[in-house]
């Protein structure tokens, strides 16, 4: 589906994928004024097409176009491009009752063509989908996370809480240090002291604990503000976990894993909805959390957020928006 703006938004209609056609000097390319949102449709069993929270993806894709100086698209908007798009790849949807799913990728970009330092009047919003398989179709598999002391991923006043193409081209570094370090994903600390843990590079991040809290970093504007972050803590709340948002330093969380107060991890986003993390890496040392398995919590938050996302547990906080 396809929009673009010059005064308010015009356009909305389906058009076939296909390469766009854009000028060399389009601003998108230059100075990286673009944003993103990531979202996945499940089939549920009596064949109708859902989509999980996605109002809370228009309101980050709003607060993403302030920040890099892109125009707002409306949550009503949002909406009926993900309708439109996703009833035109209905038949792409897998079959319900497992963690097939059809991810949606709606981005926006400055497309005028000039080379000076401003912010664009000409832009474009398109939304394109892809089958997607289970994120672990051989069963949950923790990971070994490095600790990143060279890289940060965004930095305050930055563009950390914007879910914009520039922060994941930062990220990318950090990624491959951690492969040549036998890791899969890579831990940012804060850019200012390098002591407090941020988050991976595509996934927010939590500790239990075994007097049954939840913590996770708090907001400081150089995190992304995750839907799956938001959906875990309330899920916490009503089993009784008490969920903390707190500065976490680094040397804390490898004191508490080392005395066994910490007892499970996991980075959470869209895309694994939860994964749970192993082991953690860094040039200090290394730290294997629990077994160095999957936590028992960790898991039962899935089966929950997952059945909810399926329809296969109950949707008591009216979560889902159905889109076929
Ligand atoms: N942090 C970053 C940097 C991400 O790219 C993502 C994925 N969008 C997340 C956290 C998790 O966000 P969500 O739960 O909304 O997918």
């Amino acid at each position: 589906a396809r929009w673009t703006v010059d005064d308010g938004w015009t356009g909305g209609e389906v058009v076939p994928f296909a390469p766009i056609s854009l000028s060399p000097a389009a601003a998108v390319f230059h100075y990286a004024q673009e944003i993103f949102e990531g979202l996945k449709a499940f089939r549920h069993a009596d064949g109708s097409v859902w989509t999980f929270r996605p109002e809370k993806n228009a309101e980050r894709l709003q607060r993403s176009a302030r920040r890099l100086a892109l125009p707002e698209l409306s949550t009503e908007d949002f909406l009926a491009s993900l309708t439109a798009q996703v009833s035109a790849d209905e038949p792409w949807v897998p079959a319900a009752g497992g963690e097939d799913s059809l991810y949606i990728r709606p981005f926006m970009f400055a497309s005028e063509a000039f080379l000076g330092v401003r912010s664009a009047h000409q832009v474009d919003y398109y939304v394109i989908t892809s089958p997607a398989g289970a994120y672990f179709p051989r069963g949950v598999q923790p990971l070994v996370v490095w600790v990143s002391d060279s890289y940060a991923r965004a930095g305050a006043g930055g563009t950390g809480a914007a879910k914009c193409g520039g922060n994941y081209a930062s990220s990318l570094l950090g990624k491959k240090e951690a492969a040549e370090h036998g890791a899969d994903e890579v831990l940012f600390l804060d850019s200012e002291t390098h002591t407090s843990i941020d988050e991976l590079s595509g996934m927010n991040v939590m500790a239990i604990t075994k007097d049954g809290r939840i913590l996770t970093p708090e907001l400081t504007g150089a995190i992304l503000e995750g839907v799956t972050r938001d959906s875990i803590l309330q899920l916490a709340r009503d089993r009784g976990l008490e969920p903390a948002e707190q500065k976490m330093s680094m040397d804390w969380v490898t004191e508490n894993i080392a005395s066994g107060e910490i007892t499970e991890m996991f980075a959470c986003g869209t895309a694994a909805v939860i994964n749970p993390i192993g082991e953690f890496r860094s040039e200090k040392g290394s730290w294997t959390i629990g077994d160095g398995g999957s936590g028992a919590v960790t898991l039962q938050l899935r089966e929950e957020l997952t059945g909810i996302q399926q329809g296969s547990v109950e949707d008591r906080h009216g979560w889902l928006h159905k889109l076929a």
